[in-house]
């Protein structure tokens, strides 16, 4: 339904990126704007459902990275509006990270050190640095961590990071001094984790050839 007026949508309503685009993204019985987020993360949903395909062929583990996508774009979008990441959909990440465990041909272990690798760190160094990284961050990080082994969530983290700072430099440049705010960090994560989860084990092959190993 609307959520202004409440009037219930047709299937002309709703038809996945078309209808917001033939309804000048707004509502056709009140009018009101509907956000672009709707098509933006349908736009998403089919992008992710693509490179699953693409990368993992018709296989078990094609339906958990997308279903691993999907899940990951409501705890950025939340966590971008909210400053928390939900705790139900931190348990679902752990299910599928759990069920990852044994499709993937990684070794069991190497989930399971995934689980602490970066959340451990995370947790050292919020405890170091207050504020540093919320909770959810970090709890995020453990079940994606068991989802991706513990080599892909180094990399994971690290395009984070890359993102994460990238954005907050262009932040503090146009921004006066002195003044400081929160940038959720939980965005960034998810797109680490899904760069990660498509080229993460790519990337490795990629870079240990260049060191010659
Ligand atoms: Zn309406």
């Amino acid at each position: 339904m609307c959520p202004n007026c409440g009037h219930i949508l047709s299937f002309f309503d709703m038809m996945p990126i078309l209808s917001w685009g033939l309804l000048c993204g707004k509502c056709r019985y009140c009018g009101a704007k509907i956000s672009a987020r709707y098509p933006l993360v349908e736009v998403l949903g089919g992008i992710f459902a693509v490179l699953s395909l693409r990368f993992y062929g018709i296989s078990i583990y094609t339906i958990l990275a997308f279903a691993l996508c999907s899940v990951l774009t409501c705890v950025a979008f939340i966590d971008h509006d909210t400053m928390t990441i939900p705790d139900g959909l931190i348990v679902a990440v752990l299910i599928l990270g759990a069920v990852a465990v044994f499709v993937d041909d990684a070794p069991w272990y190497e989930h399971l050190i995934g689980f602490f690798m970066i959340s451990v760190f995370m947790l050292v160094l919020s405890l170091a640095i207050p504020q540093a990284f919320g909770g959810g961050d970090i709890k995020l990080m453990a079940a994606c961590g068991l989802f991706l082994g513990w080599k892909n969530v180094i990399f994971a983290f690290f395009v984070a990071i890359l993102i994460g700072g990238i954005f907050a430099a262009f932040k503090v440049l146009r921004k006066e001094k002195g003044k400081k705010d929160l940038i959720s960090f939980g965005p960034f994560l998810c797109m680490g984790v899904v760069t990660a989860m498509f080229v993460g084990k790519i990337a490795l092959v990629y870079y240990l050839s260049l060191l010659g190993i």
